[in-house]
C-alpha cells in the first residue's frame, strides 16, 4: 500500500484526503495506492490459482491410487475415486476462475488507472 506523504499512514486508492492527518492526496500518491492495491489483488488470485492447481494435481493422484490399489482398498477405492473426481473438478474450476480474474486485473493494471475508471 501507498502511504501519506505527511504522516506516513496507509492511504486508500479512492481517498482524496488522508484519513489520519487530512493532507490532500496527490495524483501520484493515489496512483501508487491504486497500483499497490491491484498488485495485492493479483497476488491473491495467483495464490488461489496455485491452490486450485494443487487440489487438481492431488485429486489426479488420488484417482490414480484408487485405480492402482483397487484390489487392496476394495470399497474405499470407489470413495477415493469419487473424492478424486470431485476434487479435480473443483480444482479446475478454481484455476479457471482465478486465471480469468488474474488476466482481467493484469490488463487493467497495464492500461493504467486513468482509463479504468
Ligand atoms: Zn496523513
Amino acid at each position: 500500500m501507498a502511504n501519506c506523504s505527511q504522516c506516513k499512514a496507509q492511504i486508500d486508492a479512492e481517498a482524496a484526503y488522508c484519513s489520519k492527518c487530512g493532507a490532500q492526496i496527490t495524483t501520484s500518491q493515489a496512483d501508487a495506492a491504486w497500483i499497490a492495491g491491484m498488485q495485492e489483488e493479483i497476488k491473491q488470485v495467483t495464490t488461489g490459482e496455485n491452490t486450485g492447481g494443487s487440489i487438481f494435481f492431488l485429486s489426479l493422484v488420488l484417482i490414480a491410487l484408487s485405480i492402482i490399489f483397487s484390489d487392496i482398498l476394495e470399497n474405499l477405492s470407489q470413495i477415493f475415486l469419487v473424492i478424486g473426481v470431485i476434487g479435480a473438478i473443483v480444482g479446475l474450476v478454481v484455476v479457471i476462475i482465478c486465471g480469468t480474474k488474474k488476466s482481467q486485473l493484469t490488463d487493467q493494471l497495464k492500461r493504467g488507472q486513468k482509463n479504468s475508471r
